[in-house]
C-alpha cells in the first residue's frame, strides 16, 4: 500500500478535479473507480494504521508506488461517507 501525504497526492488531486471519474462504493474503504480514458474499471482499497492513511489501485501507475488519481477519487469518497455516518 502506499502511503498518503499531502505532498504526494497533490498531482493526482488535480487530474481528480480535472477527469472526475466515477466512484462506485463496493463496501467499507473499498471503492471501483472509472477511468475517465477508457472503459477500465479500477478497484481501490484504503486503510488507516496509526493515523496515516494507505491507499492502493489495481492500475500500473499504483503498482509503481504513485498516487494515481483513482485512488484520490476513492479517498474523497471514502471521507465524504465518514463524515456522514458522523453526523448519522
Ligand atoms: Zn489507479
Amino acid at each position: 500500500m502506499i502511503r498518503l501525504t499531502t505532498e504526494n497526492t497533490q498531482k493526482a488531486v488535480a487530474k481528480c478535479k480535472q477527469l472526475k471519474p466515477k466512484v462506485q462504493f463496493i463496501k467499507d474503504r473499498y471503492f471501483a473507480i472509472y477511468s475517465a480514458n477508457n472503459s477500465n474499471v479500477y478497484y481501490v482499497n484504503f486503510d488507516v494504521k496509526d493515523g496515516q492513511k494507505f491507499g492502493k489501485c489495481e492500475c500500473k501507475a499504483s503498482e509503481k508506488g504513485l498516487v494515481c488519481y483513482h485512488i484520490v477519487a476513492g479517498a474523497t469518497a471514502n471521507i465524504y461517507r465518514q463524515s456522514l455516518k458522523r453526523t448519522a
